[in-house]
Protein backbone atom coordinates (compact mmCIF):
# COMPACT_ATOMS: atom_id res chain seq x y z
CA UNK A 1 0.00 0.00 0.00
CA UNK A 2 1.10 3.57 -0.85
CA UNK A 3 1.80 6.21 1.91
CA UNK A 4 -0.85 8.04 0.34
CA UNK A 5 -3.54 4.86 0.75
CA UNK A 6 -2.05 4.07 4.24
CA UNK A 7 -2.72 7.43 5.40
CA UNK A 8 -6.50 7.66 3.38
CA UNK A 9 -7.13 4.07 5.11
CA UNK A 10 -6.41 5.27 8.55
CA UNK A 11 -8.82 8.24 8.47
CA UNK A 12 -11.84 6.24 7.41
CA UNK A 13 -11.22 3.50 10.34
CA UNK A 14 -10.83 6.54 12.62
CA UNK A 15 -14.20 7.92 11.32
CA UNK A 16 -15.51 4.74 11.32
CA UNK A 17 -14.60 4.45 15.10
CA UNK A 18 -15.83 7.93 15.92
CA UNK A 19 -19.03 6.93 14.04
CA UNK A 20 -19.39 3.76 16.18
CA UNK A 21 -18.92 5.71 19.47
CA UNK A 22 -21.63 8.04 18.72
CA UNK A 23 -24.07 5.54 17.76
CA UNK A 24 -23.08 3.78 21.34
CA UNK A 25 -23.84 6.92 22.85
CA UNK A 26 -27.14 7.86 21.21
CA UNK A 27 -28.06 4.03 21.91
CA UNK A 28 -26.98 4.04 25.49
CA UNK A 29 -29.00 7.70 25.73
CA UNK A 30 -32.05 5.86 24.18
CA UNK A 31 -32.21 2.45 25.74
CA UNK A 32 -32.02 4.71 29.20
CA UNK A 33 -34.54 6.92 28.66
CA UNK A 34 -37.26 4.08 27.90
CA UNK A 35 -39.74 3.35 29.27
CA UNK A 36 -40.78 6.37 31.44
CA UNK A 37 -40.23 5.06 35.04
CA UNK A 38 -38.38 7.47 36.29
CA UNK A 39 -38.44 11.82 36.25
CA UNK A 40 -36.31 13.79 37.20
CA UNK A 41 -38.51 16.89 39.48
CA UNK A 42 -35.65 19.19 38.69
CA UNK A 43 -35.20 19.31 35.22
CA UNK A 44 -37.80 17.19 33.87
CA UNK A 45 -36.15 14.76 32.24
CA UNK A 46 -37.46 11.14 32.42
CA UNK A 47 -36.46 8.00 31.58
CA UNK A 48 -36.13 4.09 32.49
CA UNK A 49 -33.25 5.06 35.09
CA UNK A 50 -31.34 8.20 36.38
CA UNK A 51 -26.60 7.55 35.79
CA UNK A 52 -25.19 5.89 38.77
CA UNK A 53 -23.12 7.76 41.02
CA UNK A 54 -19.43 6.74 41.56
CA UNK A 55 -18.68 7.53 44.92
CA UNK A 56 -20.30 5.64 46.49
CA UNK A 57 -21.12 3.73 43.64
CA UNK A 58 -24.91 3.38 43.21
CA UNK A 59 -27.16 2.80 39.92
CA UNK A 60 -30.64 4.89 39.37
CA UNK A 61 -28.69 8.06 41.61
CA UNK A 62 -27.77 11.38 38.66
CA UNK A 63 -30.58 12.54 37.08
CA UNK A 64 -28.46 12.18 33.55
CA UNK A 65 -29.47 15.77 32.11
CA UNK A 66 -29.05 18.47 35.29
CA UNK A 67 -26.77 15.85 37.38
CA UNK A 68 -28.97 16.13 40.64
CA UNK A 69 -28.46 13.69 43.73
CA UNK A 70 -31.61 12.34 45.56
CA UNK A 71 -31.59 14.97 48.25
CA UNK A 72 -32.23 17.96 45.43
CA UNK A 73 -34.78 16.30 43.78
CA UNK A 74 -36.00 15.83 47.01
CA UNK A 75 -35.99 19.52 48.08
CA UNK A 76 -37.22 20.19 44.64
CA UNK A 77 -40.24 18.36 45.66
CA UNK A 78 -40.79 20.26 48.89
CA UNK A 79 -40.15 23.81 47.72
CA UNK A 80 -42.94 23.05 44.68
CA UNK A 81 -45.61 21.32 47.14
CA UNK A 82 -45.76 24.13 49.49
CA UNK A 83 -45.83 26.81 46.11
CA UNK A 84 -45.30 30.55 45.36
CA UNK A 85 -44.18 32.50 48.69
CA UNK A 86 -44.68 36.36 49.61
CA UNK A 87 -41.29 37.72 48.20
CA UNK A 88 -40.31 38.78 51.53
CA UNK A 89 -39.53 35.19 52.30
CA UNK A 90 -36.27 35.03 52.43
CA UNK A 91 -34.28 31.54 51.60
CA UNK A 92 -30.16 30.65 51.89
CA UNK A 93 -28.31 28.18 50.25
CA UNK A 94 -25.15 27.09 51.94
CA UNK A 95 -22.57 26.40 49.04
CA UNK A 96 -24.81 26.76 45.91
CA UNK A 97 -25.30 24.47 43.06
CA UNK A 98 -26.91 25.71 40.03
CA UNK A 99 -30.57 24.47 40.62
CA UNK A 100 -31.58 26.08 44.10
CA UNK A 101 -31.63 29.33 42.98
CA UNK A 102 -33.28 29.01 39.62
CA UNK A 103 -36.43 27.01 41.83
CA UNK A 104 -36.15 29.28 44.61
CA UNK A 105 -36.59 32.32 42.41
CA UNK A 106 -39.53 30.95 40.59
CA UNK A 107 -41.13 30.77 43.46
CA UNK A 108 -40.43 34.22 44.49
CA UNK A 109 -38.08 33.88 47.30
CA UNK A 110 -35.44 36.04 47.84
CA UNK A 111 -32.54 34.17 47.31
CA UNK A 112 -28.98 34.43 48.97
CA UNK A 113 -25.96 32.33 48.58
CA UNK A 114 -23.07 31.66 50.95
CA UNK A 115 -19.98 29.86 50.71
CA UNK A 116 -16.40 30.39 52.16
CA UNK A 117 -14.48 30.18 48.30
CA UNK A 118 -17.10 29.04 45.82
CA UNK A 119 -17.31 31.10 42.62
CA UNK A 120 -20.83 30.37 43.01
CA UNK A 121 -21.69 31.70 46.02
CA UNK A 122 -22.96 35.88 46.36
CA UNK A 123 -21.57 36.23 49.97
CA UNK A 124 -18.22 34.93 50.94
CA UNK A 125 -18.14 33.92 54.69
CA UNK A 126 -17.01 31.47 57.39
CA UNK A 127 -20.27 29.02 58.30
CA UNK A 128 -19.38 29.29 61.94
CA UNK A 129 -19.54 33.17 61.16
CA UNK A 130 -22.00 34.57 59.32
CA UNK A 131 -22.63 37.82 58.51
CA UNK A 132 -26.53 38.20 58.49
CA UNK A 133 -28.86 38.98 61.23
CA UNK A 134 -30.58 36.89 63.12
CA UNK A 135 -33.83 35.24 62.45
CA UNK A 136 -33.12 36.98 58.62
CA UNK A 137 -33.91 33.87 56.67
CA UNK A 138 -37.24 32.07 56.85
CA UNK A 139 -35.60 28.55 54.91
CA UNK A 140 -31.71 27.72 55.08
CA UNK A 141 -30.36 25.03 52.62
CA UNK A 142 -27.40 23.33 53.93
CA UNK A 143 -26.61 19.67 52.24
CA UNK A 144 -23.53 17.84 52.64
CA UNK A 145 -21.45 21.09 54.54
CA UNK A 146 -20.88 20.34 58.08
CA UNK A 147 -19.07 16.70 57.76
CA UNK A 148 -16.56 19.36 56.45
CA UNK A 149 -16.53 21.72 59.10
CA UNK A 150 -14.41 20.94 62.26
CA UNK A 151 -16.24 23.05 64.64
CA UNK A 152 -19.63 21.68 63.45
CA UNK A 153 -21.30 22.37 66.52
CA UNK A 154 -20.82 26.21 65.78
CA UNK A 155 -22.26 25.90 62.30
CA UNK A 156 -25.17 24.52 63.66
CA UNK A 157 -25.66 27.62 66.39
CA UNK A 158 -25.47 29.74 63.25
CA UNK A 159 -28.11 27.69 61.27
CA UNK A 160 -30.54 28.10 64.17
CA UNK A 161 -29.13 31.74 64.75
CA UNK A 162 -29.85 33.05 61.20
CA UNK A 163 -33.52 30.92 61.10
CA UNK A 164 -34.30 32.39 64.55
CA UNK A 165 -37.41 30.57 66.55
CA UNK A 166 -39.94 30.51 62.97
CA UNK A 167 -37.80 29.68 60.45
CA UNK A 168 -35.95 26.02 59.51
CA UNK A 169 -32.25 25.46 58.27
CA UNK A 170 -33.16 21.81 56.13
CA UNK A 171 -29.62 19.96 57.16
CA UNK A 172 -28.32 16.58 55.10
CA UNK A 173 -25.18 15.55 55.83
CA UNK A 174 -23.73 11.61 54.93
CA UNK A 175 -24.35 9.13 57.68
CA UNK A 176 -23.07 5.88 58.86
CA UNK A 177 -26.10 4.04 59.96
CA UNK A 178 -23.95 1.47 61.79
CA UNK A 179 -22.27 3.87 63.96
CA UNK A 180 -24.15 4.26 67.25
CA UNK A 181 -21.85 7.17 67.93
CA UNK A 182 -20.44 10.05 65.29
CA UNK A 183 -16.52 9.25 64.75
CA UNK A 184 -14.27 12.35 64.66
CA UNK A 185 -10.18 12.54 65.69
CA UNK A 186 -9.29 16.12 65.56
CA UNK A 187 -5.70 15.10 65.84
CA UNK A 188 -5.94 12.77 62.66
CA UNK A 189 -3.87 13.83 59.36
CA UNK A 190 -5.67 15.79 56.23
CA UNK A 191 -3.57 12.36 54.41
CA UNK A 192 -6.25 10.09 56.68
CA UNK A 193 -9.19 11.48 56.05
CA UNK A 194 -10.45 9.29 52.83
CA UNK A 195 -9.01 6.53 54.98
CA UNK A 196 -10.95 7.55 58.32
CA UNK A 197 -14.03 9.65 56.91
CA UNK A 198 -14.39 8.02 53.62
CA UNK A 199 -13.28 11.52 51.94
CA UNK A 200 -10.22 13.19 51.85
CA UNK A 201 -11.69 16.47 52.83
CA UNK A 202 -14.56 15.02 55.59
CA UNK A 203 -13.35 15.70 59.06
CA UNK A 204 -16.36 13.16 60.64
CA UNK A 205 -18.41 10.45 60.21
CA UNK A 206 -21.86 10.99 61.31
CA UNK A 207 -23.64 8.07 63.52
CA UNK A 208 -27.09 7.59 64.61
CA UNK A 209 -26.55 10.72 67.26
CA UNK A 210 -26.27 13.19 64.84
CA UNK A 211 -29.87 15.37 66.43
CA UNK A 212 -28.23 14.75 70.18
CA UNK A 213 -25.36 15.79 69.11
CA UNK A 214 -26.38 19.29 67.79
CA UNK A 215 -28.91 19.56 70.52
CA UNK A 216 -26.18 19.94 72.55
CA UNK A 217 -26.06 23.41 71.71
CA UNK A 218 -29.31 23.91 72.56
CA UNK A 219 -30.98 24.61 69.57
CA UNK A 220 -34.00 22.68 68.31
CA UNK A 221 -33.31 19.72 65.97
CA UNK A 222 -36.30 17.35 64.32
CA UNK A 223 -34.43 13.67 62.42
CA UNK A 224 -36.81 13.50 59.19
CA UNK A 225 -37.15 11.38 56.47
CA UNK A 226 -38.11 12.24 52.78
CA UNK A 227 -39.65 9.10 52.47
CA UNK A 228 -42.34 9.79 55.36
CA UNK A 229 -42.91 13.20 52.92
CA UNK A 230 -44.14 11.37 49.54
CA UNK A 231 -46.32 8.57 48.79
CA UNK A 232 -44.27 5.36 47.73
CA UNK A 233 -45.49 6.59 43.83
CA UNK A 234 -43.70 10.07 44.35
CA UNK A 235 -40.63 8.45 46.33
CA UNK A 236 -40.03 5.98 43.49
CA UNK A 237 -40.95 8.50 40.42
CA UNK A 238 -38.43 10.85 41.83
CA UNK A 239 -35.47 8.00 42.40
CA UNK A 240 -35.33 9.51 46.05
CA UNK A 241 -34.24 6.31 47.85
CA UNK A 242 -30.37 7.04 48.14
CA UNK A 243 -27.66 7.53 51.13
CA UNK A 244 -29.74 10.15 51.95
CA UNK A 245 -32.75 9.35 53.27
CA UNK A 246 -32.60 11.17 56.50
CA UNK A 247 -32.59 14.99 56.92
CA UNK A 248 -32.60 17.34 59.79
CA UNK A 249 -34.40 20.53 60.29
CA UNK A 250 -32.55 23.01 63.06
CA UNK A 251 -33.74 26.19 63.82
CA UNK A 252 -33.14 28.38 67.54
CA UNK A 253 -35.15 26.89 70.34
CA UNK A 254 -38.29 28.69 71.40
ZN1 LIG B 1 -32.68 16.63 36.18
Amino acid sequence: MSKMNELVSHDVADAARRRARKLRRVAHRTLLRYPHRVRCPVCGWSGARLSPSAKPRRPNRLCPACKSSERYRALELVLRRRGPVDPDVRLLEVAPIHTVQRTAEDLGYRYTSVDLRSPRAQVHADLCHLPFADASFDVVVCFHVLEHIPEDRQAVTELARVVGTEGEAIVVVPRDDRRAVTFEDPDADPADYERLFGQSDHVRWYGADVAERWRETGVEVVEQRWSDLFTPDIFDHAALLGDDDRFWIVRASS
